[in-house]
Formats: structure tokens, sequence, C-alpha cells
């Protein structure tokens, strides 16, 4: 086991410390990282993803940049959800469509038809694009509370806990 001897903050992040609700969304990534990386497990990227995650939530909108975290993280972790179209068919149009964690995304109404179990319904895909720091523009007004339940659902039947707020 190593032993810490010496350490140096290079960031502090100043503009998050300011802000309750971004200091909040911060503590919560930490604990998301330590409840999903256990001792002598080394995941590649996710502490690049947190640092960078961490610099846009000091300047962007905090609900916005947890969504992109949590799904990039999601996907470093080996769960890349696919919501740009249906999973099975490769649809983009459809009346509707429900989210599958055991699916990995998204079924759309003809694909999901005949199954009892319900998923996370969704009117419209989310294009890939919207999953960068820059995507905010590419997000459709009242999908983000889906997309937070979503994620939510995917944390909770991939990795097994609640990605809520502590
Ligand atoms: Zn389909």
């Amino acid at each position: 086991m190593g032993q810490l001897l010496q350490c140096e903050a290079v960031e502090c992040f100043e503009k998050l410390r300011v802000s309750y609700p971004k200091t909040v969304t911060a503590l919560q990534w930490i604990k998301i990282l330590s409840r999903t990386l256990h001792e002598g497990i080394n995941v590649h990227g996710v502490y690049d993803l947190l640092r960078e995650s961490l610099g846009f939530l000091q300047d962007k909108d905090e609900t916005f940049i947890d969504l992109v975290y949590q799904y990039l993280l999601l996907a470093r972790l080996g769960y890349r959800l696919d919501l740009a179209r249906c999973v099975r068919c490769g649809s983009q149009q459809s009346k509707r469509f429900e989210f599958m964690a055991s699916e990995g995304g998204l079924l759309c109404a003809s694909c999901h038809s005949g199954r009892s179990v319900p998923g996370i319904v969704l009117s419209q895909v989310i294009p890939d694009g919207a999953w960068t720091f820059f995507g905010e523009n590419l997000w459709s007004n009242g999908v983000v509370p889906r997309v937070q339940g979503l994620l939510k659902n995917a944390f909770l039947e991939l990795l097994g806990f609640d990605n809520n707020r502590y």
C-alpha cells in the first residue's frame, strides 16, 4: 500500500466554493467516485473527467453540467448509454421512447411493445452532441428532469446505488 507523504493544491476551483449548489454538485461527484472506484481499481480517465467537469461547473449551469458529467462517467465505467436512437432498430423517430438500463439505452415504441416492464419515457431522442460541455443548446425544454430520472435509474440498475444528493 502506498503512503501519501506530501500533496499540493494545483487547482482550488475558487468559483465553486462561493456557490452552494455548485459545491453540493461537486461533493456529490466525489461521493459517486468513492462509491464506484474501490481501492486498487484504476479506471482510465475518470479523474481527468472530474477535473474537466469541475472547471466547467464553475462557469456553467450546474444542472446541465451534472447531467453531462454523470453520462460521461457512466461511459468511462463501461456503460455508454445510447439515447440518440433505438438500441434495437436504430430508429430516431417514434411517438415515444422508453429507457431501459438493461438494454443500454432507448427502445422505440415498436421495439418496446410486448414488454411488461415500463421504462422511463422520452418523447424524443437525445442527440449524441448533447453530451458535451458545450451541448446545452441541443437540449429541448422539459427533457432535463426526464434525463435526471433516467440517469438515476441507470446508476441504480447498473452500479447498484443511488446517485441522488447525499
Ligand atoms: Zn426500435
